[in-house]
């Protein structure tokens, strides 16, 4: 059956209370739907570290009333570019022209980002604790069986993430994630003197990415190729001193001012193709519809871009899943390119052998920056559809 409560008030549960699902669940809440967020953790949240928004994902915030919030938290940003590990530039980024031709672009750290998220959604939606188990199909609706109890719905948002319980539930058969080959830590510090300039410094088979914060933090990550679930004997700040600590300036002062305790590392994976991002009344979100690789630093982005459009076709369609099947085909044509760009950029920018970085090192000097700008619009062009 698919024909909608006539004057009732429509139900959504939301499965997973990160950036797709609180998103998500601000946009069906101010459409008037009633919303319940299923979340397993008893905290909502993540551990420090930045996040990029771009011109795209700040477009979606904006529409549900969260993108001023976000610009005044977020650092712009200043700076932003490729160098080797002496410092020398391989290509910089003109930040003026990228914000004149496409929007603001931020930094932000990820706790903040939540706050605002929590804070535009409101009381009474977010249920923590709430680990989902089943999701079964009714004769009217889905019925979600969690750990705090059981919840009916009108339609099911799977927005738990690369492992997502709703994809395994509904999606029998998809493939699951596949390591990309490399590993990445990061950590938010306040090094004793600031840091103004971004950017990402490529090695062999290494990187370090480094992004100033608001209030004098900077937002750092390294990432190098390895075998999954690696162990470094010796802690992983040992691993990273030894990995970056002879790179240029100022890497080695974050590395001093980085709490082991708070560090996160954790290795790469990406969610290979699946056969379609809805079924009936269920859709998967953000991550667990299409895990990339960070290189495009893009994911989150394309998470709230997910929510926003789900969210405004509801609002077009008639029936849910006459909705949910315009999603997945909307949103398919949307995200794959970009996240089989994302991987190849993960190629290109983790190579090893000696000749490869070079002449990878030799493109980069040479592609002129107008060109690089002009690659950036398929992903920061979008607009949230009216
Ligand atoms: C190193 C790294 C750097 C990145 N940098 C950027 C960047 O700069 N910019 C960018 O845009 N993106 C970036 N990304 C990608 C971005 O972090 C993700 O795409 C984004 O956070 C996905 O959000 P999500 O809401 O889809 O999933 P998640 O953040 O994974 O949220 C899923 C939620 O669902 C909950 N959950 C899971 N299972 C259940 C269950 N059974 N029941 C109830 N709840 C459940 C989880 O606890 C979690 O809270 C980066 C990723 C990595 C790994």
């Amino acid at each position: 059956m698919t024909g909608e409560p006539i004057g009732g008030q429509r139900r959504a549960v939301v499965v997973g209370a990160g950036i797709a699902g609180l998103t998500a669940a601000i946009a069906l809440r101010q459409r008037g739907w009633q919303v319940e967020v299923l979340e397993r953790a008893t905290a909502v949240g993540p551990a420090g570290s930045g996040l990029s928004l771009w011109p795209n994902g700040l477009r979606g915030l904006d529409t549900i009333g969260a993108g001023t919030a976000v610009r005044e938290q977020a650092l712009s940003a200043t700076e932003a570019g490729m160098r080797d590990t002496s410092g020398r530039w391989l290509a910089r980024t003109d930040i003026a022209a990228v914000r004149d031709r496409y929007g603001d672009l931020v930094m932000i750290h990820r706790t903040e980002l939540f706050d605002i998220l929590r804070g535009t959604l409101g009381a009474g939606a977010l249920r923590l604790g709430a680990a989902v188990r089943a999701v079964d199909i009714t004769g009217n609706g889905v019925r979600v069986q969690h750990s705090l109890g059981t919840s009916d719905a009108d339609l099911v948002l799977g927005a738990d993430g690369i492992n997502s319980t709703v994809r395994e539930l509904h999606w029998p058969g998809a493939p699951g994630p596949i390591y990309a080959g490399y590993t990445a830590w990061r950590a938010i510090v306040t090094p004793r003197a600031p840091v103004r300039s971004g950017g990402e410094t490529l090695g062999r088979g290494e990187r370090f990415g480094i992004a100033p914060l608001r209030d004098g933090r900077v937002y750092f990550y390294g990432s190098a190729n390895l075998p999954a679930d690696a162990i470094s004997p010796d802690g992983e700040l040992t691993e990273l001193r030894r990995r970056f600590g002879d790179w240029h300036d100022p890497i080695p002062a974050l590395l001093d001012a980085t709490d082991p305790a708070a560090l996160l590392r954790h290795d790469i994976y990406e969610l290979p193709r699946i056969a379609g991002y809805a079924r009936g009344r269920i859709a998967l979100l953000g991550d667990a519809a299409h895990a990339m690789t960070p290189n495009l630093g893009q994911g989150a982005n394309l998470a709230i871009e997910d929510a926003i459009t789900l969210a405004a076709l509801l609002d077009r369609h008639r029936d849910i899943p006459s909705a949910l099947t315009e999603y997945d085909r909307i949103r398919r044509a949307r995200v794959e390119p970009l996240q089989r760009l994302s991987r190849r950029m993960g190629v290109a920018l983790q190579v090893s052998p000696a000749p490869a970085v070079l002449l990878r090192d030799v493109i980069l000097r040479l592609t002129p920056p107008s060109v690089a700008l002009r690659g950036l619009a398929p992903a920061l062009t979008w607009e949230p559809p009216r």
